[in-house]
Formats: C-alpha cells, structure tokens, sequence
C-alpha cells in the first residue's frame, strides 16, 4: 500500500482498478507515437501497457489523515453499477472496502469525502446498494461537491436529449448525498478548515477543483483529473478526450504544474506507480520527480 507523508497529515492510497484501460490514441487526441520512444524507460510497465497499445489509468481514492479526521478524496468508479458503456466499469464488484479498512477505516470512521469534480470515476463509492437503494456510503461524512459541476450535471441530467448525466453517476451516487442532507457544496476558493482548502480549476470540468493541503510547512494538491497522465508533465497542453473545456483545461493544468514546481506535492487520481510525483521545471516545461 503507497502511504505518503506531508507534514503531520498521511494519504493512503486505496486502489479499486489498475490496469490497462484506456487505448491511448483515443485517451489523448494530440497522441503522438514519438512519445513512446522520448520516455519509454519509465513508462513501461507502470503507466503503459505496449502490447494492447492502451494506457494504465490507476483508479484510487486517496485516504487523507490529519488533524484527527479522516478524508477520502475521489471515490471511484464503485460497486454493482450499471455502466453499460464502459464495459471495464460495468457491475464491478471490487473490494474497495476491505482495502479501505485495511488501511484502517471503516465507513463510518470517515469524517469528510471530497470529490474533485463529478464524472463517474471520482463519485461512485459515495453510495452502495442497500435494499435495492442507493444510499451513502459514509453515514457520517458530509460530502463536499462542486457548486458549478453539480449545477451543471443537474442540468443535462434534466435535459431528455443531453441525460442521465455521467453515465447514470449523478443519480445513483450524487443526488442521494444531496437527499440524505450530507452535501456540502463549494463555490470559489474555500478554506475548509485549517489544513484543507479548495481552489476552482475549471476546464475538464466546469466546476473542477483542485484540492490544497498544508500540514507543517509542507504542501500537497489533489488533483483529480487536472492531470490524467504522467505524460501530461511533459505535455502539458494535452487534454484527454472527457476535457469539456479545451483552453481551460490547459490553463488549470499549468497553474497546477506551476504550483507543484513551487514546493507541492502532486497527488493525482490516475497516475500510475508510484502514484505520486513533485514536479521540477526544466527550460522549456516541467518533468516529474517520482516520489517513493
Ligand atoms: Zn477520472
């Protein structure tokens, strides 16, 4: 299990998939084959599988300790839900849970989920079937949401041409926070307490945030999806085809890369082993320093 340290605060990460799942050229539209040769020392086998030609997208939420409470930031794709079109995410039935409590959290336990934005891999343990019904997963939790992705996604999960929006996520893993009185929805740049602040980072989504922590003079950003891809480092301007907002999306990611080459930490929701990276800037970009 890949335990990272910041300060005083630990982030575990839970795994549910990590595998070969994406075929590269259609993840990245600007995909370019010389790429493989510039950086295949390092990109096989932990971020690309050169057999199937696909890319390995990790899918993990991260298990956030500090000041006593416990925070699980992105939740994935989830369980026993109906996917028809990601074959991959179909009716999973993963035990996502048993590595939670293995890292030493029941549900209950949980005090805050965060999710950076509101597409289907990032809200899906927010519930599991119970008695036909979908209810919160983490009873005591209040769920922190997008303001601006939330009113989005209600939109086009309204409109009869556009709906279900994200697959059917955002009503079986969103709309039941919101009814059961959990959600906390976030607008602008928020502090949450004294370590945890959201920023807007719009572009892969409307309301996309990236989520900021400072513990002990040191610094992390979770960034879900700003970033997907390692690669992304040294092609920053690359977007992945479920970006909504081309330039955005770059603009967010460089502001991201900035950041991270100023002292943060990088914890992303996708990258492949190690799973975490800081970021150093070289002449004309930035590259990776793998941590662990
Ligand atoms: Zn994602």
């Amino acid at each position: 299990m890949t335990q990272l340290k910041i300060g005083a605060a630990t982030a575990d990460r839970i795994e549910e998939s990590y595998e070969p799942n994406f075929n590269a050229v259609k993840f990245f539209p600007d995909w370019d084959p010389a790429v493989l040769d510039e950086h295949r020392d390092w990109l096989t086998p932990n971020h690309y599988d050169p057999a199937s030609g696909f890319l390995k997208l990790s899918v993990h939420s991260w298990l956030l300790t500090v000041g006593g409470k416990r925070i699980l930031i992105d939740t994935c794709v989830g369980n026993h839900k109906s996917r028809e079109a990601r074959p991959l995410w179909h009716q999973q039935d993963r035990p996502y849970l048993e590595r939670l409590a293995a890292a030493g959290a029941k549900p209950e336990d949980i005090d805050m989920v965060m999710c950076t934005h509101l597409h289907v891999d990032h809200v899906g343990w927010n519930t599991r079937l119970e008695n036909g019904r979908w209810v919160p997963t983490f009873p005591n939790a209040r769920y922190v949401f997008s303001r601006e992705d939330y009113d989005h996604y209600l939109a086009v999960d309204r409109d009869p041409e556009k709906g279900p929006a994200n697959l059917g996520s955002f009503r079986d893993s969103v709309l039941p926070v919101v009814d059961a009185g959990l959600a906390q929805m976030v607008s602008g740049a928020v502090a949450l307490d004294e370590h945890l602040k959201v920023e807007p980072a719009p572009g892969h989504t409307p309301g996309t945030i990236a989520i900021k922590l400072e513990s002990k003079g040191e610094r992390a950003v979770f960034c879900g999806d700003i970033l997907h891809h390692a690669l992304q480092v040294y092609r920053p301007h690359w977007n992945s085809f479920a970006c909504a907002h081309a330039e955005n999306a770059r603009q967010s990611r460089r502001k991201v890369l900035e950041e991270c080459a100023g002292g943060e930490m990088l914890l992303p929701a996708h990258f492949g082993a190690p799973f975490a990276c800081n970021i150093d800037h070289k002449v004309d970009g930035f590259v990776p320093r793998f941590v662990i």
